[in-house]
């Protein structure tokens, strides 16, 4: 037998936001298919009942209280099950494509000869703003939303991690909706930015933590309120910014904000009666 054809291959697999029906035909076979299945920490559990019982399964997150596992060692790992002839799949959360590492992971394993194979994932991006009744393109209020990592933003700390820097201006300036991912923990700097820059303090946003999970969560706010309100009502990571005109359509029913003003109210209303 030649090399090739004992050869194994890799493919690079989108999980979609965290809901197990998200999942695509495409992606629940591959996921049958494969012999070692290394799995993101953005990825939910009940993705790999779709994996063969006799598969190895690797958990190279960052959370979960692991450090998070060198991706030189992911490479190294993806590398030789190919080449022992197996089919690995690399669950990433969303799009493998999108902001997932998937283009360097490619490059690197197709440098070395090996076989790649990417299938698409919905990315949290287009699904958390979905999830929520948020249309990041309704055609009376935007001609086009824009993808951006929050990681870029200034730091008001010294211990900047040399995060490329983003021109939040010109971002603004553009008028299109903007979803920013990996945005909660820089809020501040990117709310300071985006009102430098002459957005409206009272442009609509919206934050969707754990989208389309069990536990998903989202609150409708201001630029001028963003920073303060995610603190307020503890909006942790994973999350998606939503911001612009097309936040005002978020679902009113379950908006955490809209929540604490009822039990307000309603307090108000009993030391009334
Ligand atoms: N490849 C992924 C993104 C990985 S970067 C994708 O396409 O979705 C990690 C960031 O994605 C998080 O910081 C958060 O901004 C976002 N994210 C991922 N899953 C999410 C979810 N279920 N709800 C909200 N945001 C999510």
């Amino acid at each position: 037998m030649n090399q090739s054809s004992t050869l194994g291959r890799v493919v690079l697999v989108g999980a979609g936001p965290g809901d197990p029906e998200l999942l695509t035909l495409k992606a629940v076979r591959a996921i049958g298919e494969a012999d070692v299945v290394l799995v993101d920490d953005l990825v939910d559990a009940a993705v790999l009942a779709h994996a063969r019982p006799n598969a190895r399964i690797v958990h190279v997150g960052k959370r979960g209280g692991c450090a998070s596992t060198p991706q030189r060692f992911i490479e190294r790992l993806m590398e030789s099950e190919a080449r022992a002839g197996r089919t690995v799949v690399r669950l990433k959360g969303g799009d493998p494509f999108v902001f997932g590492r998937g283009g360097e992971e490619k490059s690197h394993l197709e440098a070395l000869g090996i076989t790649v194979e990417v299938i698409p994932g919905i990315t949290s991006g287009i699904a958390a703003p979905s999830a929520i009744g948020v249309p990041v393109t309704h055609r009376d209020y935007a001609q086009g939303c824009i993808f951006v990592t929050g990681h870029g933003a200034r730091k008001a700390r010294a211990d900047d991690d040399g995060a490329p820097q983003i021109d939040w201006a010109a971002l603004a300036a553009t008028k299109l909706t903007l979803v920013v991912y990996m945005g909660v923990g820089r809020v501040q700097a990117i709310q300071a930015e985006l009102l430098a820059a002459g957005l409206s303090p009272t442009l609509p946003v919206a934050v969707i933590q754990n989208a389309t999970q069990a536990h998903q969560k989202h609150l409708s706010t201001t630029l001028r309120q963003l920073a303060a309100d995610i603190q307020a009502f503890g909006i942790g990571s994973p999350a998606v910014l939503v911001i612009g005109e097309v936040a005002r359509f978020a679902d009113k029913k379950r908006d955490l904000a809209r929540l604490a003003e009822q039990s307000v109210e309603q307090a108000r209303e009993q030391r009334a009666v």
